[in-house]
């Protein structure tokens, strides 16, 4: 099979839109350090040193070409033939990885002597200073102050890296109040990187962070066919943000008898106890672009929930509010207790403890191709140890089993 080079995978023709959907919608003082991004995004993306660097660096430092791997015990209690993209196994345990190398690479060509990011978990935290880490760059993370008290492993490991961990204090001590700190230093010191985590935010991030994560989309079509000599039915994905499902579905977007699935953060079912953006969200403009949001009655953004951190976000991508628009792919919430039913049916069944973010999509691979025997993939966008570590096994043993 051929390998198509990245730069096909970009069907959007007015930069920056997906459909109605995207943009850049910010503060003016924010302009000049976006439109420098994105003449370097666009003057480096399709250069050949700049890919093979980039190749380089998949390969041997994060581990890549991640296995496709034939889950046979799931396959028989679900009824369908199901296939596991193992990002799980990348270096630092995720799909994050993927883009904080890609865009580390950028920084080091726009010059930038500092790289800042935000994180709520605390996982892109990692992913970035792992990056900057690895290339010698100084870093600096904006958390949440609550966070901070809540994901303490990770902030250690961010400063064993030698990052900065600055505590974001306004607002609800959070993601969003982290986001917008961050975004100040930005404006106020242009020779900084601002390395966003997933396929969110203002124009070129979105369609940056789809492009450096399309590697796993690219090699589960090639590795799809050496397995099974044929495309898949159907293919499964988790979505918070949207950058581990988009890197999956941009290998397949082309192939109009591939159903795509993505699972959003049902949390409990309702607004605001929900992280389900495009199933319960209105349209608008959050965090610089225009697409979906949860909201309250009013219009104004409300906070999200999820059990999964990585999937509380009350935003969305605008590629993925496009996605839904014109029914490419079929979005649903999937509830909490269903996720941790997943985790653990998977753990028990394959020895693979799943990222609880990544439970949600297996959840609904279990429950879209029962009795099927059908052909899918699903997406594992990371592993589970940090779950573990949460004693997610209390909820689990008391609710669940
Ligand atoms: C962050 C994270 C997610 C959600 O982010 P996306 O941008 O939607 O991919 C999903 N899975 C894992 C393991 C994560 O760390």
């Amino acid at each position: 099979m051929e390998v198509r080079p990245l730069s096909e995978l970009y069907t959007n023709i007015k930069p920056g839109y997906y459909g109605e959907f995207g943009g850049a919608h910010v503060p003016p003082a924010l302009n000049k350090n976006l439109s420098r991004l994105e003449e370097a995004f666009f003057k480096f993306k399709d250069d050949k040193e700049f890919q093979d660097e980039f190749i380089h660096y998949l390969k041997k430092y994060v581990g890549r070409p991640s296995p496709l791997y034939f889950a046979a015990n799931l396959s028989k209690e679900v009824g369908s033939k199901l296939y596991l993209k193992r990002e799980d196994l990348n270096h630092t345990g995720a799909h994050k990885i993927n883009n904080t190398i890609g865009q580390v690479l950028l920084a080091k060509r726009m010059g930038a002597t500092e790289i800042i990011a935000e994180t709520g978990a605390g996982q892109h935290g990692v992913a970035a200073a792992t990056a900057a880490a690895l290339f010698g760059i100084k870093c600096k993370i904006f958390m949440g102050a609550v966070d901070i008290e809540r994901q303490a492993a990770n902030v250690s490991r961010m400063k064993l890296l030698n990052a900065d961990v600055i505590p974001a204090t306004s607002g609800t001590k959070t993601l969003a109040d982290a986001v917008n700190e961050a975004l100040g230093y930005f404006i106020k010191n242009p020779d900084s990187f601002y390395m966003l985590g997933s396929q969110v935010g203002p124009h070129p991030y979105p369609n940056l962070v789809g492009y450096f994560q399309s590697v796993i989309g690219q090699e589960a079509r090639n590795q799809i066919f050496e397995a099974e000599g044929r495309l898949p039915d159907s293919i499964f994905a988790c979505v918070g943000g949207g950058s581990n499902a988009i890197g999956l579905f941009q290998g397949f977007l082309a192939d109009e008898n591939v159903k795509i699935y993505g699972a959003e953060g049902g949390g409990e079912g309702e607004i605001p106890k929900t992280a389900a953006t495009l199933s319960m969200g209105k349209i608008g403009v959050f965090q610089g672009t225009y697409s979906y949001c949860l909201m309250d009655e009013d219009g104004n953004p409300t906070t999200s929930y999820s059990i999964a951190a990585g999937l509380d976000y009350p935003g969305i991508s605008p590629q993925h509010a496009y996605l839904k628009d014109t029914k490419r792919v079929s979005y649903q919430s999937i509830l909490d207790q269903d996720a941790i039913n997943a985790y653990v049916t998977l753990s028990r069944k394959e020895g693979i403890i799943p990222a609880i973010e990544s439970a949600h999509a297996v959840a609904m691979a279990m429950k879209v191709m029962k009795d099927k025997n059908g052909l899918a993939i699903i997406n594992l966008s990371g592993r589970g140890d940090k779950d573990v570590e949460r004693r997610l096994e209390n909820f689990i043993y008391n609710k669940f089993i």
